[in-house]
């Protein structure tokens, strides 16, 4: 029997998961999915969640309800990938053929004081120390460092769930700087209707208790700071021997295998998958796929055929604007815009019908049927 181990439980472990077990049943397999917590947190509405939103828990065990994975919780805490063994925090350890990893990132820390002063989105209960910390202000500034797209919605839903609190965009280039002149110049002018205060050109050197440090000795105070501006991936990764990139993601072949050891594949925002326009960023939209794509190439490989290389191509950047507000970038394969975008009610709807479709879309994978992200992988072929 195959042992085929599935680190990480977010949205491309728990697809990935789903589609192995699918795709191996007729081997026998045996498909586990190891995750730190037992909840399944939902990434893409985290800074709702900043915001002061409490959404509906999921259970890891009932989003694989029926789909033949089993569930070990644990935090993953070493990897021998030569001796094929994980070492968990509790001082388990579980053997496998076949690894799928899926442990995301963490916060990109290099900046001083980030570790000891920022707040960041890297799980569910940080996320929640930043909402609680907030509560506690009755006014004060927030800085929200970092001008992509997590940063522009982070900053826009806290103005708009805490009109008290002066909110602070910072960033190096202008926010949405990826998006068409007419998508930026609109989510511009939601975020002036907000009252977010954005500083672009703002090179931040040092994060201190109370505010940043710029480059030129300007100190900018807040109460609170969100530190949004890069990720890295876990230094487990590099620590066990694997091929990893400049920013610690594991480096995959055509088929999503480390390229220094083919029996660990690598998906999501864990892995550094080139296209042809270069090399994915860490997208939801993105990492999906990479899930059913390591999923496809490892069960083909089981049954003795070969894979095809994944092909990926991205087709919109959905931003939130608060709740009331949003705009859709559509773009071409290699995310740069097209000329169409969304905003208003029809964007808000697009973007809430994204943001809620990864839970109903792991049910069909158990079924086996094709989900909506299929459409990544279709376009990755235009
Ligand atoms: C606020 C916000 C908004 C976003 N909006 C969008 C969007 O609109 N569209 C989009 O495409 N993308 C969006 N993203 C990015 C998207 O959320 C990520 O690309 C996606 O979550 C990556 O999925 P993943 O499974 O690779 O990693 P993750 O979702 O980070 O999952 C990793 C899992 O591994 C677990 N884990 C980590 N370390 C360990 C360990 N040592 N042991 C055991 N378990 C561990 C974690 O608990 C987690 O469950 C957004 C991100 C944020 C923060």
């Amino acid at each position: 029997m195959t042992d085929i181990l599935v680190l990480g439980g977010g949205y491309t472990g728990v697809a990935a998961a789903i589609r192995v077990a699918h795709r191996t049943r007729s081997t026998g397999a045996r498909v586990t999915l190891v995750n730190a917590s037992p909840r399944f947190t939902e990434r893409l509405r985290l800074h709702q969640t900043a915001a002061g939103e409490r959404l509906a828990d999921h259970a890891l065990t009932d989003v694989l309800a029926g789909s033949g994975v089993e569930f070990a919780q644990g935090r993953v805490t070493a990897l021998d990938p030569v001796r094929r063994q994980v070492s968990l925090g509790d001082g388990r350890t579980l053997g496998y053929d076949k690894l799928i990893y899926a442990l995301g990132t963490v916060t990109d820390a290099t900046v001083p004081g980030v570790a000891e002063h920022a707040h960041v989105y890297d799980d569910y209960a940080a996320t929640v120390r930043l909402s609680e910390h907030l509560d506690t202000l009755t006014s004060g500034t927030v800085i929200v460092a970092g001008g992509g797209l997590t940063g522009v919605e982070s900053a826009a839903e806290l103005a708009e769930a805490r009109p008290h609190l002066h909110v602070v965009l910072l960033t190096r280039g202008r926010p949405g700087s990826m998006m068409s002149t007419g998508a930026r110049a609109y989510l511009d002018r939601a975020l002036e209707r907000l009252g977010v205060e954005v500083r672009a050109g703002a090179d931040i050197t040092k994060v201190l208790p109370d505010g940043v440090e710029l480059a030129g000795g300007e100190l900018i105070h807040s109460d609170a700071t969100l530190w949004t501006t890069g990720t890295r991936g876990l230094p487990l990764a590099a620590e066990s021997g694997l091929t990893v990139d400049e920013r610690g993601r594991i480096v995959v072949d055509r088929v999503l295998r480390s390229v220094s050891h083919p029996d660990v594949y690598a998906v999501g925002d864990a892995a550094a998958v080139t296209q042809k326009f270069g090399v994915m960023h860490g997208t939801c939209q993105g990492g999906i796929p990479t899930g059913l794509g390591a999923a496809d190439s490892l069960a083909a490989t089981l049954l003795g055929r070969t894979p095809p290389p994944f092909r990926f191509g991205y087709v919109h950047q959905p931003v939130s604007l608060g709740r009331r507000d949003a705009v859709i970038q559509f773009t071409h394969p290699d995310d740069s815009p097209r000329r169409w975008y969304l905003t208003g009610r029809a964007a808000i709807a697009y973007k809430e019908t994204v943001s809620s479709s990864p839970l109903p879309q792991f049910k069909l994978l158990k079924r086996g049927l094709v989900p909506v992200w299929a459409f990544g992988l279709t376009a990755g072929r235009s």
